[in-house]
């Protein structure tokens, strides 16, 4: 019997989870302050949602969707991606109605039956976002700074941000044509896939893998030559906008990504380490997709990040700038030496926890081993407990960032954890908002503390 993780899927282990709970956590924050609020959507979904919706031509219908169906026939997939779903869900519940524009943001697994390899897996995660309800190009505008803003939180300081419009209806039909005329000269040229992709969606042959196809598609006319008036000036804006707000792009006229719900503005981000067919993460603006699950017309955009891709990218990005990790401000270890003070140590430890994390001695080692373990985990933060400071109710904390060494009464300490690294975790950690208030509570559990 073989028990592996299925191929392509895999086990997010610390000290890796603490890494994605630091990207989920700055993205999360990021997104609500520009106001986005977290939808949480089933993994599954029916499958005839992602054909309509994704489109019966792209690969992800096509190759890499997981398909099943339950005990009474009817056909589900696992998501292959977040904003199908959503619209659904938007649909589904008349979100409209209190919302002109709603902002919704998520994050979680998708599924696509992909060939596993770097950065590309079955079983992937996205951080996402959707904004309903307007046409405004400073929409646009603000969710790719907003992405930037995102990545460049994460870690990642090397990104290139690729744009393109793919118009509305009409622009798109004449670009089509456009397409068949100059694909139609060079079919016999083109893969299998790709000659039937010709008749049926021609857009989906400028997204193909296989070498033939790529080099017919490098002298493609631009999508920008057909743009109608209204999609030009659109385009124009979304570009004035990312100038003003200093987001730097490339214009990139094969940036028609693998779904068929787009219309007009379309972006992807990139990082050099990673290679050109694997994107950190895009989006675009998708004016007809809610209409077309029986919501009113309502226009829309959106992104998706691949957070395996985030953290890869930032690995890299944090490798390149020299320099070891801090350590962590918001945790205390706590050393002791003798067998009461390890008695009291105990209790001091569960009291702190009330406020902030502590690392406990358990095995009675010499104080030196203790030290080096304070630095292997990272410890901000030494308290050195012994049998003089039991006698006088005080502690040693020693700051392992400047090594300065301070003594301090138990009500002081409560008093520099509540200030200084409770108030540091408010500003930094996702977490921080549970500790509020604890001042107090803190204060009453040290007193009670019998040394
Ligand atoms: P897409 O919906 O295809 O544009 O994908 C959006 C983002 O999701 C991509 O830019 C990737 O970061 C991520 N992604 C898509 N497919 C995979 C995969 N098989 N493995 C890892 N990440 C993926």
């Amino acid at each position: 019997m073989d028990y592996r993780v299925p191929r392509g899927t895999q086990d997010i282990l610390p000290p890796a989870s603490g890494r994605w709970q630091r990207a989920e956590g700055v993205a999360r924050e990021l997104l609500e302050r520009f106001g986005y609020s977290e939808i949480r959507t089933p993994v599954f979904e029916m499958k005839e949602l992602f054909l309509r919706t994704v489109g019966e031509e792209t690969d992800i219908v096509q190759k890499e969707m997981y398909t099943f169906s339950d005990r009474k026939g009817r056909q589900f997939a696992l998501r292959p991606e977040g904003t199908a779903p959503v619209i659904r869900s938007y649909v589904e519940n008349s979100l409209w109605k209190d919302h002109p524009l709603l902002k919704l943001f998520y994050m979680g697994p998708m599924f696509r039956y992909d060939r596993p390899q770097r950065g590309r897996y079955r079983q992937f995660h996205q951080i996402g976002a959707e904004a309903v309800g307007s046409l405004n190009p400073a929409v646009d505008a603000e969710v790719i700074s907003m992405v930037a803003m995102i990545l460049r939180a994460a870690g990642i300081e090397r990104v290139t941000v690729k744009l393109n419009s793919l118009g509305e209806a009409e622009s798109r039909e004449r670009y089509t044509r456009a397409l068949q005329s100059y694909f139609g000269a060079v079919r016999s040229r083109l893969c299998g896939d790709c000659d039937k992709r010709l008749e049926r969606n021609p857009l989906r042959v400028l997204d193909c893998k296989v070498p033939a196809c790529r080099e017919l598609a490098a002298d493609i006319p631009p999508m920008e030559d057909y743009l109608s008036t209204k999609s030009g000036e659109h385009y124009e804006q979304v570009q004035a906008r990312l100038k003003r707000l200093g987001v730097k792009f490339e214009k990139d006229k094969h940036l028609v990504r693998g779904l068929d719900y787009y219309t007009r503005t379309t972006f992807e981000f990139h990082h050099g380490e990673l290679g050109a067919s694997v994107a950190l993460g895009g989006g675009g603006r998708y004016d007809r997709l809610v209409r077309e699950i029986g919501g009113p017309d309502t226009p829309a955009i959106g992104f998706s990040l691949g957070t395996e891709r985030v953290l890869l990218a930032a690995e890299r990005d944090r490798r390149d700038a020299a320099g070891d990790a801090p350590c962590d401000r918001s945790m205390i270890y706590l050393a002791w030496i003798g067998e009461k003070a390890g008695e009291a140590a105990f209790l001091l430890a569960n009291a702190l926890r009330r406020a902030v994390r502590v690392e406990l001695e358990l095995e009675s080692r010499s104080i030196k081993a203790q030290f080096r373990q304070a630095g292997k985990l990272g410890a901000g933060y030494v308290i050195v407990l012994g049998e003089r400071e039991l006698a006088e109710g005080r502690v040693q904390l020693k700051d392992m960032t400047t090594g300065e060494q301070r003594d301090f009464s138990l009500s002081a300490l409560a008093d520099f954890i509540t200030k200084e690294m409770v108030g540091y975790r408010n500003d930094k950690s996702p977490h921080g908002r549970i500790d509020r208030n604890l001042g107090g509570q803190l204060d009453e559990a040290l007193a009670s503390l019998q040394f």
